[in-house]
């Protein structure tokens, strides 16, 4: 299947559509996260309440990071002219669901996804795993093979092909995964350009 003719979208939302501005290694530290560990795997396997105030903590640091939003570059144009088209798009984050409603209309994408589509780290378990982008795929009613997945980062790229859908890497200038990327675009105007 080529590119053009894929019409079922899925974007990874920091670092994709975004300049990136998590610093993860900051939020371990303030968290008491060791280096090695991933954040939201930490988080889950703490006590309740521990967890529940750590928890609090990341959402109101990444609230602010969220009214600050930048579109990256390209990643306005690309989305809009894939709205324009009528196809289907959704967003899958390790982000909270609220914070990526706020993200989407702090860089004016907020109309290009139906608020359903917008998959948090509420609505399903995080990246790498591939459970959200098959809810969406049931969703819309399609099989993951004829999605694309969309992201900076190799997790949205394992998370693709553990769904079997398609895979895109965006916004780094080399790949370091061309085993996981069935595309590779330096930044979203470059993945427009292909289309
Ligand atoms: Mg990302």
């Amino acid at each position: 299947m080529s590119l053009k003719d894929i019409k079922h979208w899925v974007f990874d939302m920091d670092g994709t559509l975004t300049v990136a501005v998590h610093d993860f290694a900051a939020i371990r530290v303030a968290l008491g996260i060791p280096a090695e560990d991933d954040i939201l795997t930490h988080l889950a396997a703490l006590p309740v309440d521990v967890a529940t105030a750590k928890h609090a903590w990341l959402l109101e640091h990444e609230r602010e990071l969220a009214l600050d939003s930048v579109a990256a570059t390209g990643a306005v144009a690309l989305v809009r002219e894939l709205a324009g088209r009528g196809y289907r798009l959704g967003i899958l984050t390790r982000n909270a669901r609220e914070l990526a409603h706020i993200t989407l209309q702090a860089i004016g994408l907020a109309d290009c996804f139906a608020v359903q589509d917008v998959l948090g780290r509420d609505d399903a378990p995080p990246k790498p795993d591939p459970g959200g982008l098959l809810k969406l795929a049931e969703a819309w009613g399609v099989a993951p093979a004829a999605m694309v997945m969309v992201g900076d980062y190799r997790f949205d790229l394992d998370c693709g092909r553990a769904a079997g859908a398609r895979t895109v890497l965006v916004n780094l200038p080399d790949n370091p995964w061309p085993e996981l990327a069935d595309w590779h675009a330096e930044d979203c105007a470059a993945l427009h350009r292909m289309l």
